[in-house]
């Protein structure tokens, strides 16, 4: 059975690879990006190049975009919003979630529908075990396209609200470059007194192993736990302890020499949660205060 055709907009390191993959799937694909030459290799590969972004939208009804940003959308499209009426805009790039809804406001005025998405893994794993995508949107278009954006990862849909895909997609980015750059930190603060990387390393992957898993210092099941009840016992590790060792890790970082920008801002929030009335509670009650920004 011939595969659906589609179109992809932007050949940064992330729209090109989606567009290699989608080939390599047997799909026709059309491409388009600002700079044209970057589009020669796909070209190579049976890529048919649009001269203009109105070609691009005629080509297919499903547009895969994956632009640096949606300015680089709105872009590479405002004079060519005639050509967008029947197409389904599926907008991998990074934004903030009202962004997003302001974007699906666009696109369905223009007689095109959104959806968009936040794909969760780097040009190399694209199409590969492991790979996936948030979406939101009409369910029923994801399905409707379900098959060919396959190609590109597993598909989860997280529901109807266009900016959804973006709320997951940052919340996870959150996670992953506070917990790197935390073990950044660490390596620079054992490194200060001549530690190497990989003396630490077994350390810090035991510790970011225990944290997603069940045992005491299992505490991603812990604090979903505490703060799905609300209730957040402080019982024999309160946050005025931890507020207080917070402040030692800011000490030892000054000592070493290395920058403390990321201890200090974390040892403020604690000391905020505690100055809220939370000092004999938990650590999950710095929920409460990540919930209320300082005025
Ligand atoms: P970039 O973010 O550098 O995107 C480059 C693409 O955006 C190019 O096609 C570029 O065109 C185009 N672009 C930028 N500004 C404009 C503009 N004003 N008008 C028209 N086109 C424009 O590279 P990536 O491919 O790495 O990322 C794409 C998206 O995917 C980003 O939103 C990123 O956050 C997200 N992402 C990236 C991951 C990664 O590991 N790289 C992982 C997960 C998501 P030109 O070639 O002409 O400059």
């Amino acid at each position: 059975m011939p595969k659906t055709p589609v179109t992809v907009i932007g050949l940064g390191p992330m729209g090109a690879t989606m567009a290699a993959t989608f080939l390599e799937h047997g799909h026709p694909t059309t491409v388009w990006n600002r700079t044209a030459a970057k589009a020669a290799p796909l070209v190579e590969k049976g890529a048919t190049l649009a001269a203009t972004p109105a070609e691009a939208l005629a080509a297919s009804e499903l547009v895969v975009i994956s632009q640096t940003d949606y300015t680089a959308m709105y872009d590479s499209l405002k004079d060519s919003t005639h050509a967008l009426k029947g197409r389904v805009l599926a907008n991998l790039s990074s934004g903030s979630p009202d962004e997003l809804r302001r974007a699906g406001d666009w696109a369905s005025g223009h007689g095109a529908e959104l959806l968009t998405g936040g794909i969760m893994v780097p040009p190399p794993g694209i199409g590969k075990p492991g790979s996936y995508v948030f979406y939101s949107g009409q369910e029923k278009t994801l399905d409707a396209h379900r098959e060919t954006l396959r190609a590109l990862g597993d598909i989860t849909f997280v529901g109807t609200d266009v900016g959804l895909a973006m709320l997951y997609y940052q919340a996870q980015l959150y996670l992953f470059w506070s917990t790197t750059t935390a073990y950044m930190h660490a390596l620079a603060l054992v490194g200060s007194a001549g530690v190497s990387g990989e003396q630490f390393r077994p350390f810090g992957t035991a510790l970011v192993s225990a944290l997603a898993g069940d045992g005491p210092m299992g505490y991603l099941r812990i604090i979903t736990e505490e703060v799905d009840s609300g209730l957040s016992p402080g019982a024999d590790n309160t946050l005025r302890m931890q507020a207080v060792g917070a402040g030692h890790v800011v000490e030892a970082g000054q000592e070493a020499g290395i920058d403390t920008t990321g201890p200090t801002a974390l040892k403020d929030l604690f000391w905020r949660a505690v100055d809220m009335g939370h000092g004999d509670g938990g650590l999950s009650s710095v929920f409460e205060a990540i919930r209320a920004p300082a005025t």
